[in-house]
């Protein structure tokens, strides 16, 4: 079948068909300077911003209805109906009123919660790199305008439609837009008229991903109008609200259906039986089955989540997929990054060493002011070739720049780079090539190959030159000589080289060594090219301090039960040196371990899960690795959140349990593979999510608590009564009425539950759990039955007293939804009493109380309530028994939770 879309002929879809001069002109851009500032700002307010519009996702009304497709509220709809044909007005309208007021909260604070992840992906924002008026710049992607000249480099999202200017190399995977998933190399060419989207190599589409290679190109179409525009499909698609949990939960509530309409449907034969009127019965097992459905259950998981996700942010962490929230609180490693996480990635080079020993660099951070002494003299690099060279590899084998921003430094570009541009200007003019000299071709550094190189031509003679940077190894592995001070060549000493990097990275430094081919062949320049040709001139040696509080996060971990690994592209003695520093592996010094990348490829494939669980620090680790490690961990049983902030780090963070990216330092392809994006690069934040996530996850285990027994106990009530046969002690319209209230007014605010202390001091929660474990089990049977038993008292108790039937289920009522009041006092904390949280730490719970209060006194006091419900005013005596009988039920259930708390401790493995 022809793409319908593949043959366009407007005139502005052309680009394909012409040269790239003509795509120039025709844009009225230039194809080295780019636009003018003045024009770009123009055609931004002609074209407006290069922003598709919001994916559609559901329609309102689709959405609306939505909120009633669950089989619990079927019941409740299904009962209203029939209510509504037996004449019940106040029944039908109060389940009615059941319903609509749980749709309603569901529904809003589900727009809420989709709104709110919704604009968490804007906070992760594109950006592009263009060329106005010749001057590079980083732009925000809405930004762009048609003519606008982009750079593009690996790891970058295509920001718009391009036409391809120049290129190397450069593969884009299209997926998003063709659903072809290998990459696609892309050139500049002149194609036919008729070539169709998935064919136009010489056009980069907005949405695509760079996954290699460099190149520019031309805007050619924004916003909609790009192809991706053109086919309305927001990248990422729609975000969607599921989750294991809410998933967990369906299954529970289908069930929990069943369960509940068996038993009244039991209810209701055995009341005919007793030969009650079947139109009575009915409303009672109506009431039975509204008042046991725990009803509020879906908007509380949305809204604890939702809020989740927004305390999350407050701590700058933004999660991208929703089920991260509830993972995050069952993981059990962390695999982190080093550079840039766990320190600050400021680097200073402090060391320099030449085969004729070290040398130390003075001075602050990016500030060039300083020099380079050996023994305390200052060096002078007429007399020292080796040092001259390696100074010159740091500063022209380079991308990185270093520029003053009135009193301060600020670089561009690579930290590791940007160090040693600023090494080299200490080391003056001679330590940078000639402006004779430049640069015309590199082999680009990633972590794979884990060195960079140029070669640069002089024009006075047309000889070349190779500089190379890198990690030792790689570097060393190229050489085979060194140069001395004099300017002579010899053969290399690598045992003098481990020794050098060994002493340096002993103390944290992070080492990089330089290279040199003086008289290069410009064919040799390829990695297998420059093989035993490069000349090692000296190491350079800088310090990046770990962030601070990251010690203090890596502790909080360890006490969680959470192990922390370091994953690095660095050099072992480096990362093992950081990694003591942070307190990283909580075992004994000796038996802490340190594998490399080569160590772990070469394991026996049945001892790479002992040594991968048995390692705190991983060196040399190319990204390529990373997922074995991950799928190891995660056999092991560990849930497990990586790091990762490369194109080569996807495939990891997408197999891992939490894929997390790095908002400012990752590319976009990291960010589109996380589930959580930090927006500080911080260890400690991934620290703090976890917290929150636990927090989130006790919350929903609290409204769980809390719900379920007192819908029990709202069924209960009634079953006992038809199955004892005796008058009902709260009518099935008063059910109704609790039910609707308290779980919106009440248990709902326990979503707004702060974290309790020492939320960090415990395992981590096991990810298959299941939900109703034992002791909530118990708790629901137990505090339902006292329920029942409290409200059965008071119903009698008031009888005995000679007051009416009214009166004494008003009171019933009032009980049991005093004994609610007290529970969910009790439920604010999982691991202690309650009262340690203070009264009113929680303000929702103290405005959801007073509420409830208010709405109690208006049931109870109110003319027109008292006819609705048949209630009847009561007096002061009455409320004295009613909160007394329901204090002495808040103690029992207490010294319950207390008891179960101190076996729990009993039999937890760590006492
Ligand atoms: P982490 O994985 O913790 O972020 P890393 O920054 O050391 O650590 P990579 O960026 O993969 O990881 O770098 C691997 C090694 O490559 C570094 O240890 C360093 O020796 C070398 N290296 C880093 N940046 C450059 C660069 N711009 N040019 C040349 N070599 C580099």
């Amino acid at each position: 079948m022809p793409d319908p879309r593949a043959v366009d002929t407007g005139p502005e879809r052309h680009h394909h068909a012409v040269p790239v001069e003509e795509v120039v002109a025709h844009l009225g851009s230039h194809r080295d300077r780019g636009l003018d500032e003045p024009v770009a700002v123009d055609r931004l307010a002609r074209d407006g911003a290069n922003t598709l519009p919001e994916a559609r996702g559901e329609p309102l009304l689709r959405r609306v209805l939505l909120q009633f497709h669950n089989p619990l509220i079927y019941v409740l709809l299904a009962a209203a109906l029939t209510t509504l044909l037996l004449g019940e007005y106040v029944d039908a309208a109060v389940i009615l009123g059941v319903v609509l007021v749980n749709a309603l909260v569901g529904f809003v604070q589900e727009s809420k919660a989709l709104a709110a992840l919704e604009s968490l992906r804007s906070m992760v924002r594109g950006e592009a790199r263009v060329v106005r008026a010749g001057q590079r710049r980083t732009i925000a992607s809405e930004h762009l305008v048609s003519g606008d000249l982009v750079a593009l480099e690996p790891g970058e999202k295509v920001p718009a439609d391009l036409r391809v200017v120049d290129a190397t190399e450069l593969l884009v995977d299209e997926s998003s837009l063709t659903g072809e998933s290998a990459s696609i190399r892309k050139a500049d060419a002149v194609l036919e008229l008729a070539a169709r989207v998935a064919d136009r190599t010489n056009m980069l589409y907005a949405g695509s991903l760079v996954r290699a290679g460099t190149g520019r190109g031309l805007v050619v179409a924004t916003a909609e109008r790009t192809e991706l525009g053109g086919i309305h499909r927001m990248v990422g698609g729609a975000t969607v609200l599921a989750t294991p949990l809410t998933s967990k939960l369906a299954r529970f509530s289908s069930l929990l259906t069943v369960v509940i309409v068996a038993l009244a449907v039991v209810a209701f034969v055995i009341g005919l039986l007793r030969g009650e009127s079947a139109p009575e019965m009915f409303t009672a097992a109506v009431a039975l089955a509204v008042g046991a459905i725990p009803e509020g259950l879906p908007a509380a998981v949305t809204i604890t989540l939702a809020i989740g996700v927004k305390r999350m942010v407050r701590r700058r962490a933004v999660v991208r997929h929703l089920p991260a929230v509830e993972t995050l609180g069952s993981t059990t490693v962390i695999c982190t990054d080093k550079t840039g996480t766990l320190t600050t990635n400021e680097m200073t080079v402090r060391r320099v060493w030449t085969p004729d020993g070290e040398l130390e660099a003075t001075g602050q951070g990016y500030d060039p002011e300083g020099d380079l002494r050996r023994d305390g003299v200052r060096a002078d690099l007429s007399t020292e070739a080796a040092l001259r060279w390696c100074l010159t590899a740091g500063t022209d084998c380079n991308d990185a720049g270093v520029v003053r921003d009135g009193e301060d430094w600020t670089i561009s570009g690579d930290p590791t780079e940007a160090a040693m541009k600023v090494v080299g200007l200490k080391g003056g003019p001679a330590a940078t090539l000639d402006s004779e000299t430049l640069r015309v071709a590199t082999i680009p550094f990633d972590s794979e190959r884990q060195y960079m190189a140029t070669l640069h031509r002089r024009s006075s003679d047309g000889r070349h030159l190779v500089l190379v940077k890198g990690a030792v190894e790689r570097v060393a592995d190229l050489c085979d000589q060194w140069m001395r001070a004099d300017g002579t060549v010899e053969p290399l000493d690598r045992a003098a080289v481990v020794d050098a990097v060994h002493r340096l990275a002993a103390r944290g430094l992070r080492v990089l060594a330089t290279g040199l081919v003086r008289d290069a062949d410009p064919d040799d320049f390829t990695a297998e090219g420059l093989r035993g040709r490069v000349v090692l001139t000296g190491l350079q040696a800088m310090l990046d301090p770990p962030r601070p509080d990251v010690a203090a996060a890596v502790a909080a971990c360890h006490a969680a039960g959470i192990e922390v690994k370091m994953i690095t592209g660095d050099h072992a003695a480096t990362a093992a040196a950081i990694a003591d520093e942070l307190g990283l592996d909580h075992r004994p010094a000796d038996r802490r371990r340190v594998v490399t990348g080569t160590e772990l490829a070469s394991l026996p494939e049945d001892e790479y899960a002992a040594t991968v669980a048995a390692a705190g620090v991983f060196a040399r680790v190319s990204p390529g690795e990373k997922l074995r490690l991950v799928e190891s961990l995660q056999s092991a049983g560990h849930v497990v959140a990586m790091t990762g902030d490369g194109v080569n780090d996807a495939p990891a963070l997408r197999r891992a349990d939490i894929g997390i990216a790095m908002g400012r330092g990752g590319t976009q392809v990291a960010q589109d593979a996380a589930d959580m994006v930090l927006l500080d690069d911080d260890f400690t934040t991934i620290e703090a999510a976890v917290e929150e996530g636990r927090g989130v996850f006790d919350n929903l285990t609290k409204f769980i608590v809390w719900t379920l027994p007192t819908n029990m106990g709202e069924g209960l009530v009634i079953l006992v009564a038809i199955v004892l046969g005796s008058e009902l002690p709260i009518l099935p319209t008063q059910i109704l009425w609790i039910n609707m209230t308290t779980a919106v007014v009440l248990g709902l605010m326990l979503a707004f539950e702060p974290r309790e202390a020492g939320i960090m001091d415990r395992p981590p929660r096991a990810p298959d759990l299941p939900l109703l474990t034992r002791t909530l089990v118990w708790r629901t049977v137990f505090v339902a039955g006292l329920l029942v038993v409290g409200s059965w008292w008071i119903f009698i108790s008031e009888q005995a007293r000679g007051v009416d039937l009214a009166e004494a289920r008003t009171a019933a009522v009032n009980l049991f939804v005093a004994v609610e009041v007290f529970y969910l006092y009790s439920c604010r904390s999982l691991v202690g009493p309650s009262w340690r949280l203070g009264l009113l730490s929680n303000r929702w719970i103290v405005g959801g109380v007073l509420v409830q209060v208010a709405a109690q006194a208006a049931f109870t006091y109110l003319p027109l309530m008292n006819a609705v419900f048949g209630t009847a005013p009561l007096d002061g005596a009455a409320w004295i028994r009613i909160l007394g009988v329901a204090a002495a039920i808040a103690l029992v259930i207490s010294v319950d939770k207390l008891l179960a708390l101190r076996l729990a401790a009993r039999h937890a493995p760590h006492g």
